[in-house]
């Protein structure tokens, strides 16, 4: 009996085993496959800055609809085309379809800040990602000072030739960095200021819970004030209701980004949301 029972879990854990290594083979083949047919799309939102009201930033975030019509989520995605690199090209898309996109928008007379996409450290650690970056802003002829990058903490974990060469380029043609999901990560705090920072952006995960939660509301205090202490601006994201953007405008949070004001949005519809914010 025990060896059958051993042979049935060897059996159940092999079939969910293979599944996933199918589910995960397909994935991969799918997204090799999806840029050039043209499956990925940028959804856009906002960040408002809580000193003058305006439009401090917009963020590209990736979509991917599969040619099934099945919509792919970046959480899902993201991870997997950096364990088989396909984020390098698909970082590059990303990247000139933002710049595009936002120099229509800014010829179209419309106010905002920047521009702001996520960057993988995979994209980071790339010895020719920076000079690649400056390429895509001159051929889109959006200008660099107006070009955030989001990374997260892990990119800054490991000190590079690679990383200094590449903030050095960045911190000389005004492409500021953001730290994303800021307070999830271990960042050496002693290392912060070497890097052409312009925010933190406070995770979700504790915005969210800032009503309900003293710690959380610590928290986010805390990290207003260490962000100030290092002369960055601090964004709080997932903002979804009016009482969570009150307790930031108190703590002296400088912009906020989430639900309340817009979900991310395609292109065309963020131009209407633009210019209806007068
Ligand atoms: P992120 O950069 O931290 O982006 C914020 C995520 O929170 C977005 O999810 C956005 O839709 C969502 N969000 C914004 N406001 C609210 C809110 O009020 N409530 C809630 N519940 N959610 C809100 P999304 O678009 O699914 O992206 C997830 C993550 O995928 C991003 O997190 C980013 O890490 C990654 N990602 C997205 N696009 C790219 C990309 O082009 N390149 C790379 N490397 N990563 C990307
Ligand atoms: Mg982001
Ligand atoms: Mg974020
Ligand atoms: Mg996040």
């Amino acid at each position: 009996a025990a060896k059958d029972a051993g042979r049935n879990t060897y059996q159940f854990y092999n079939s969910s085993f293979y599944e996933r290594v199918q589910r995960r083979v397909t994935l991969e083949q799918e997204l090799r496959q999806a840029l050039a047919h043209d499956e990925f799309q940028l959804a856009f939102q906002p960040t408002m800055s809580l000193r003058d009201g305006g439009v401090a930033c917009i963020e590209a975030l990736l979509r991917w609809t599969t040619r099934a019509g099945v919509q792919r989520s970046p959480v899902e995605f993201i991870p997997v085309a950096e364990e088989c690199g396909e984020i390098l090209p698909i970082g590059r898309w990303v990247l000139g379809e933002a710049c595009r996109q936002a120099r229509r928008w800014h010829e179209a007379g419309l106010a905002f800040g920047r521009i702001a996409v996520n960057v993988s450290p995979l994209q980071l650690r790339d010895p020719e990602f920076a000079t690649q970056v400056l390429a895509i802003c001159e051929r889109e002829h959006w200008p660099t000072d107006r070009l955030v990058l989001e990374i997260t903490e892990s990119a800054l974990m490991r000190e590079s030739e690679v990383l200094a060469n590449a903030f050095a380029l960045f911190k000389a043609n005004g492409i500021t960095l953001s730290i994303d999901d800021f307070g999830t990560g271990f960042s050496n705090l002693g290392y912060l200021h070497r890097f052409p920072l312009r925010n933190l952006k406070i995770d979700r995960s504790f915005v969210s819970q800032m009503e309900t939660s003293p710690n959380m509301l610590e928290l986010t205090h805390a990290v207003v004030s260490l962000g100030h202490a290092l002369g960055l601006a601090v964004v709080a994201e997932g903002v979804e209701t009016e009482s969570v953007l009150q307790l930031l405008r108190q703590q002296g949070c400088d912009e906020a980004q989430g639900y309340l004001f817009t979900r991310p949005l395609p292109g065309a519809e963020l131009a209407t949301w633009l210019a209806a914010q007068g």
